[in-house]
Protein backbone atom coordinates (compact mmCIF):
# COMPACT_ATOMS: atom_id res chain seq x y z
CA UNK A 1 0.00 0.00 0.00
CA UNK A 2 1.05 3.55 -1.24
CA UNK A 3 2.20 5.51 1.68
CA UNK A 4 3.26 10.01 1.74
CA UNK A 5 4.18 11.62 4.86
CA UNK A 6 1.66 13.95 4.95
CA UNK A 7 1.61 17.64 6.98
CA UNK A 8 -1.64 18.75 6.84
CA UNK A 9 -5.10 18.67 4.72
CA UNK A 10 -7.25 21.24 4.80
CA UNK A 11 -9.44 23.47 2.77
CA UNK A 12 -9.23 26.89 2.08
CA UNK A 13 -9.39 29.14 -1.03
CA UNK A 14 -6.43 29.08 -3.10
CA UNK A 15 -4.30 31.83 -2.62
CA UNK A 16 -1.90 32.47 -5.59
CA UNK A 17 -2.06 31.95 -9.21
CA UNK A 18 -4.55 31.80 -11.97
CA UNK A 19 -7.03 30.08 -9.86
CA UNK A 20 -7.29 32.35 -7.07
CA UNK A 21 -10.13 32.15 -4.80
CA UNK A 22 -11.21 28.91 -5.65
CA UNK A 23 -12.23 26.86 -3.05
CA UNK A 24 -9.88 24.08 -3.06
CA UNK A 25 -8.96 21.26 -0.35
CA UNK A 26 -4.49 21.50 0.50
CA UNK A 27 -2.57 18.26 0.83
CA UNK A 28 0.45 19.23 1.95
CA UNK A 29 3.31 16.62 1.32
CA UNK A 30 6.00 16.79 3.59
CA UNK A 31 9.24 16.83 2.64
CA UNK A 32 11.62 18.71 -0.26
CA UNK A 33 14.73 18.29 -2.16
CA UNK A 34 15.59 21.78 -2.01
CA UNK A 35 15.65 24.21 1.48
CA UNK A 36 15.11 27.36 0.64
CA UNK A 37 16.13 30.31 2.97
CA UNK A 38 12.98 32.14 2.78
CA UNK A 39 10.45 29.07 2.54
CA UNK A 40 7.09 29.59 4.21
CA UNK A 41 6.76 25.65 4.95
CA UNK A 42 9.90 24.80 6.90
CA UNK A 43 7.37 22.47 8.48
CA UNK A 44 7.32 20.63 5.33
CA UNK A 45 10.72 21.37 3.78
CA UNK A 46 13.67 21.93 6.83
CA UNK A 47 11.59 20.40 9.38
CA UNK A 48 9.15 17.89 7.83
CA UNK A 49 6.68 17.10 9.90
CA UNK A 50 3.40 14.70 9.90
CA UNK A 51 2.60 11.43 10.20
CA UNK A 52 3.36 8.91 7.50
CA UNK A 53 -0.36 7.96 6.01
CA UNK A 54 -1.95 5.54 3.22
CA UNK A 55 -3.08 6.79 0.17
CA UNK A 56 -6.58 5.64 0.38
CA UNK A 57 -6.90 7.29 3.78
CA UNK A 58 -5.29 10.83 2.26
CA UNK A 59 -8.39 10.53 -0.89
CA UNK A 60 -10.92 9.33 2.07
CA UNK A 61 -10.37 12.56 3.85
CA UNK A 62 -9.99 14.70 0.41
CA UNK A 63 -13.38 13.67 -0.62
CA UNK A 64 -14.93 13.96 2.61
CA UNK A 65 -14.44 17.90 2.30
CA UNK A 66 -16.80 18.05 -0.64
CA UNK A 67 -14.79 20.39 -2.54
CA UNK A 68 -13.89 19.80 -6.17
CA UNK A 69 -10.55 21.18 -6.75
CA UNK A 70 -7.74 19.84 -4.75
CA UNK A 71 -4.02 21.12 -4.66
CA UNK A 72 -0.82 19.26 -3.64
CA UNK A 73 1.91 21.18 -2.53
CA UNK A 74 4.88 20.93 -0.36
CA UNK A 75 7.33 20.29 0.37
CA UNK A 76 7.91 18.77 -2.78
CA UNK A 77 5.14 16.65 -3.97
CA UNK A 78 7.04 15.60 -6.98
CA UNK A 79 9.53 13.73 -5.02
CA UNK A 80 7.78 11.07 -3.94
CA UNK A 81 6.53 8.52 -6.24
CA UNK A 82 3.11 7.18 -4.07
CA UNK A 83 2.24 10.92 -5.46
CA UNK A 84 1.28 9.05 -8.29
CA UNK A 85 -1.47 6.83 -7.04
CA UNK A 86 -2.81 10.00 -4.87
CA UNK A 87 -3.16 12.00 -7.79
CA UNK A 88 -4.47 9.28 -10.02
CA UNK A 89 -7.38 8.18 -7.37
CA UNK A 90 -8.43 11.73 -6.63
CA UNK A 91 -8.51 12.18 -10.48
CA UNK A 92 -10.72 8.91 -11.20
CA UNK A 93 -13.34 10.60 -8.54
CA UNK A 94 -13.47 13.60 -10.66
CA UNK A 95 -11.15 15.79 -8.81
CA UNK A 96 -9.46 18.97 -10.32
CA UNK A 97 -5.62 18.99 -9.74
CA UNK A 98 -2.93 21.36 -9.32
CA UNK A 99 0.80 20.51 -8.42
CA UNK A 100 2.52 22.50 -6.70
CA UNK A 101 6.45 22.15 -7.38
CA UNK A 102 9.39 23.44 -8.32
CA UNK A 103 9.97 21.88 -11.02
CA UNK A 104 13.20 19.93 -10.24
CA UNK A 105 11.85 16.39 -10.36
CA UNK A 106 9.21 14.59 -12.03
CA UNK A 107 7.11 11.82 -11.91
CA UNK A 108 4.55 9.97 -14.89
CA UNK A 109 1.59 11.89 -13.61
CA UNK A 110 -0.47 14.53 -15.44
CA UNK A 111 -2.65 17.47 -13.27
CA UNK A 112 -4.76 19.53 -14.80
CA UNK A 113 -2.31 22.09 -13.80
CA UNK A 114 1.36 22.12 -13.32
CA UNK A 115 1.71 25.35 -11.02
CA UNK A 116 5.87 25.35 -11.38
CA UNK A 117 7.65 27.87 -8.51
CA UNK A 118 11.47 27.50 -10.08
CA UNK A 119 13.45 29.15 -7.30
CA UNK A 120 16.30 32.38 -8.09
CA UNK A 121 19.61 32.17 -6.58
CA UNK A 122 18.21 34.90 -3.56
CA UNK A 123 16.50 31.35 -2.25
CA UNK A 124 19.91 29.69 -1.13
CA UNK A 125 20.47 29.11 2.37
CA UNK A 126 24.25 29.29 3.62
CA UNK A 127 25.52 26.49 5.20
CA UNK A 128 25.89 22.77 4.30
CA UNK A 129 22.72 22.66 2.19
CA UNK A 130 24.09 25.61 -0.30
CA UNK A 131 25.28 23.59 -2.56
CA UNK A 132 22.83 21.16 -2.98
CA UNK A 133 20.12 23.36 -2.99
CA UNK A 134 22.16 25.63 -5.87
CA UNK A 135 22.91 22.44 -7.66
CA UNK A 136 18.97 20.99 -7.53
CA UNK A 137 17.09 24.12 -7.72
CA UNK A 138 16.75 24.51 -11.82
CA UNK A 139 16.15 21.70 -13.90
CA UNK A 140 15.03 23.09 -17.32
CA UNK A 141 14.81 19.31 -18.96
CA UNK A 142 12.20 18.58 -16.20
CA UNK A 143 9.93 21.97 -16.72
CA UNK A 144 10.50 21.03 -20.55
CA UNK A 145 9.08 17.71 -19.68
CA UNK A 146 6.01 19.08 -18.16
CA UNK A 147 4.59 21.30 -20.36
CA UNK A 148 4.51 18.81 -22.61
CA UNK A 149 2.40 17.25 -20.42
CA UNK A 150 -0.08 19.53 -18.68
CA UNK A 151 -1.24 23.30 -18.53
CA UNK A 152 1.46 25.48 -16.45
CA UNK A 153 1.73 28.10 -15.08
CA UNK A 154 5.18 29.86 -13.47
CA UNK A 155 5.04 31.55 -9.99
CA UNK A 156 8.75 33.30 -9.72
CA UNK A 157 8.96 34.36 -5.51
CA UNK A 158 10.80 38.14 -6.13
CA UNK A 159 12.29 40.56 -3.93
CA UNK A 160 12.85 44.18 -5.24
CA UNK A 161 15.11 44.45 -1.36
CA UNK A 162 17.49 41.81 -3.11
CA UNK A 163 20.54 43.16 -4.77
CA UNK A 164 20.49 39.73 -7.13
CA UNK A 165 18.74 40.66 -10.56
CA UNK A 166 15.65 38.59 -10.49
CA UNK A 167 14.62 40.18 -13.59
CA UNK A 168 17.52 39.02 -15.61
CA UNK A 169 17.35 35.55 -13.82
CA UNK A 170 13.85 34.98 -15.08
CA UNK A 171 14.58 36.23 -18.36
CA UNK A 172 17.52 33.46 -18.65
CA UNK A 173 14.86 30.53 -17.17
CA UNK A 174 12.32 31.35 -19.65
CA UNK A 175 15.11 31.76 -22.66
CA UNK A 176 16.26 27.63 -21.96
CA UNK A 177 12.64 26.98 -22.19
CA UNK A 178 9.51 26.83 -25.25
CA UNK A 179 7.63 30.11 -25.70
CA UNK A 180 5.92 30.33 -22.19
CA UNK A 181 2.54 32.79 -22.36
CA UNK A 182 3.54 35.95 -20.60
CA UNK A 183 0.27 35.75 -18.69
CA UNK A 184 1.12 32.27 -17.26
CA UNK A 185 3.73 34.30 -15.42
CA UNK A 186 3.30 35.44 -12.09
CA UNK A 187 5.61 37.09 -9.64
CA UNK A 188 4.60 36.99 -6.22
CA UNK A 189 6.54 39.06 -3.85
CA UNK A 190 8.94 37.00 -0.89
CA UNK A 191 7.67 37.39 2.20
CA UNK A 192 5.01 36.89 5.02
CA UNK A 193 3.64 39.83 6.60
CA UNK A 194 1.11 41.61 4.17
CA UNK A 195 2.03 45.18 4.26
CA UNK A 196 5.52 43.74 3.52
CA UNK A 197 3.99 42.06 0.37
CA UNK A 198 2.08 45.14 -0.54
CA UNK A 199 4.92 47.14 -0.50
CA UNK A 200 6.85 44.90 -2.77
CA UNK A 201 3.87 43.95 -5.18
CA UNK A 202 3.14 47.62 -5.66
CA UNK A 203 7.16 47.83 -6.32
CA UNK A 204 6.70 45.06 -9.00
CA UNK A 205 3.73 46.90 -11.36
CA UNK A 206 6.35 48.93 -13.93
CA UNK A 207 8.27 46.08 -14.49
CA UNK A 208 4.80 42.99 -14.72
CA UNK A 209 3.47 46.22 -17.17
CA UNK A 210 6.34 46.29 -20.04
CA UNK A 211 6.78 42.29 -19.89
CA UNK A 212 2.85 41.92 -19.82
CA UNK A 213 3.10 39.20 -16.94
CA UNK A 214 0.87 39.05 -13.26
CA UNK A 215 1.20 40.02 -10.55
CA UNK A 216 0.48 37.61 -7.48
CA UNK A 217 -1.07 38.44 -4.35
CA UNK A 218 -0.90 35.88 -1.71
CA UNK A 219 -4.57 36.21 -0.60
CA UNK A 220 -4.19 33.80 2.40
CA UNK A 221 -1.74 36.19 3.91
CA UNK A 222 -4.18 39.18 3.00
CA UNK A 223 -6.97 37.12 4.64
CA UNK A 224 -4.89 35.24 7.33
CA UNK A 225 -1.77 36.15 7.73
CA UNK A 226 0.68 34.23 8.10
CA UNK A 227 -1.25 30.90 9.68
CA UNK A 228 -0.50 27.37 9.34
CA UNK A 229 -3.96 25.27 7.70
CA UNK A 230 -4.85 28.94 5.44
S1 LIG B 1 10.96 24.43 -2.76
FE1 LIG B 1 9.18 25.20 -1.61
S2 LIG B 1 8.93 23.79 0.14
FE2 LIG B 1 10.98 23.42 -0.73
S3 LIG B 1 12.32 24.71 0.54
FE3 LIG B 1 11.75 25.93 -1.28
S4 LIG B 1 9.92 27.12 -0.67
FE4 LIG B 1 10.22 25.45 0.86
Amino acid sequence: MAKLRISEIFTSVQGEGQWIGVPSVFVRVSGCNLRCVWCDTPYASWHPEGPVREVDDVVAEVQAQGVRHVVVTGGEPMLFEPTVELVAALQSKGHIITIETAGTVDLPLTPQLFSISPKLSHSAPEGEWHDRHEAARWRPEIIKAMMQRATVQFKFVVNPDHPSDDWAEIDAMLAQLPPVAPDSVFLMAEGRDAALLHDRERRLVPEAIRRGWRIAPRLQIDLFGDTKGT
